[in-house]
């Protein structure tokens, strides 16, 4: 019996939990998903500054003023960024302000430089408008009052988090840390990359993939190296990942045969499930859980397309649970079949290797990314997206389908 994917993926997600929170340091933690609410400790910006170069002056004091009848005052003052103003505005007077400088005290307005003139080599300002109170001031705490709530727990950590938790002074949060994934490779025809080949072997080229995987995910990818077809070299390279990593990805020994070690060695460390999920490619599939802290692992077949395919269905939704997110699967988007997709009745739904491309109109197009064997890993390497169709005989060019996106289209 052919185990429908959402079982698998709900088996496996059952099995693993968000790695426990760490303190960790801010700019470390780029990606990281938030374990802790974050308020703020002080206000952003500290203290009313100007928006615009131009001149403060007094609100009151321009009124009236127009480009057929400016107002001059004097200009008693320059005051840049960072460097303050050593003593108040007073009526009547005017200081050149520059973007970021701190209000001085007794001005409430800046008037922009665009709409004033420079006199006397800068000893006075024509002024040829009037501003109200407040204009191009940024009060201070405009962004964030002391105590503002700033962040959720569960919020994942952008370039802008880290900005705002920088500009807050805070160097270090409370966040999920990024899941250690070991990878290793099995099978006695493998040869590792600058080797030559003798009779009858290829190149791991999984291991590639999965370590680049992991580490394009933000997590820390740890080679457990190509391991022979052998019970011992097997057990012992998963019982080490296990307890050297928070999750392993093995490749090859899943399928039906004698030599598949893979499966015969988790079953005998611990709690394993061979699966034969209904999809194609990866349909074999072992997930156990090993060790003293139940390590996550992942039995990925090694048919190199299969393996990736297995990553992004089975594996990846279960690393980012593992990291502490909560929304775990690729969305499925709405696109439109740009050839035809046939296919035959066979019990399973086929991920397609496919590309995407958006059209002027803005609705994805749907093309084969080339040759759909499990070993055709160059279309697999090309394609950007996966397109599911449904057990049955396809779709037709033009039928709307839905695809998951595997990159920026
Ligand atoms: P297995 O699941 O071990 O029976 O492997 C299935 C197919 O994938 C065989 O053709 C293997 O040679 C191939 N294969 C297994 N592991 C790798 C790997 N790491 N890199 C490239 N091909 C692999
Ligand atoms: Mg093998």
């Amino acid at each position: 019996m052919l185990l429908p994917l959402a079982d698998a993926q709900g088996h496996v997600l059952e099995r693993v939990t968000a790695l426990a929170p760490q303190r960790q340091r801010v700019m470390a933690a780029m990606g990281c998903v938030l374990a802790e609410a974050i308020s703020s400790p002080e206000a952003v910006p500290p203290f009313a500054n100007t928006a615009m170069d131009g001149y403060a002056v007094r609100a009151a004091d321009t009124a009236g003023a127009s480009e057929a009848s400016p107002m001059l005052l004097p200009v008693v003052a320059e005051v840049a960024a960072g460097h303050p103003a050593d003593r108040a505005l007073l009526p009547g007077e005017a200081m050149r302000i520059f973007t970021g400088a701190p209000m001085p005290d007794g001005a409430d307005a800046v008037l922009m430089v665009e709409r004033t003139e420079r006199l006397d080599g800068g000893a006075r300002v024509a002024l040829h408008a009037s501003v109200a109170v407040g204009e191009a001031v940024r009060p201070a705490g405009d962004d964030l009052q002391a105590g503002d709530a700033v962040f959720e727990r569960g919020e994942v950590l952008t370039p802008g988090h880290l900005g705002v938790l920088a500009g807050l002074g805070i160097t270090e949060v409370l966040a999920h840390p990024r899941p250690r994934v070991g990878v290793l490779s099995t099978g006695d025809e493998l040869v590792e990359a600058g080797r030559p080949l003798a009779a009858g072997q290829i190149r791991d080229s999984n291991r590639a993939t999965l370590l680049a995987l992991v580490a394009e995910h933000g997590w820390t990818a740890v080679d457990l190296g190509l391991i022979r077809d052998d019970e011992a070299a097997i057990t012992g390279a998963i019982t080490d990942g296990a307890a050297a990593c928070d999750a392993v990805l093995t490749s090859g020994g899943v399928s039906m045969g004698d030599i598949d070690l893979v499966k015969v060695v988790l079953d005998r460390l611990g709690d394993m499930r061979w699966m034969q999920i209904a999809i194609r490619p990866a349909k074999p599939f072992a997930f156990g859980t090993v060790g003293e802290r139940s390590t996550p692992v992942f039995g990925l077949p090694g048919n190199p397309v299969s393996s990736m395919v297995s990553f992004e269905l089975l594996a990846r939704p279960a690393l980012r649970r593992m990291a502490g997110h909560s929304v775990v699967h690729r969305p499925l988007v709405p696109a439109v079949a740009a050839e035809d997709f046939r296919r035959h009745p066979d019990g399973k739904v086929h991920y397609v290797r496919a590309r995407a491309e958006r059209a002027a109109d803005g609705v994805l197009h749907v093309r084969s990314a080339g040759g759909q064997g499990s070993h055709h890993l160059t279309a697999m390497a090309r394609a950007d997206a996966l397109l599911p169709l449904p057990d049955g005989d396809g779709v037709s060019d033009g039928d709307p389908v839905r695809v998951m996106l595997l990159a920026d289209v």
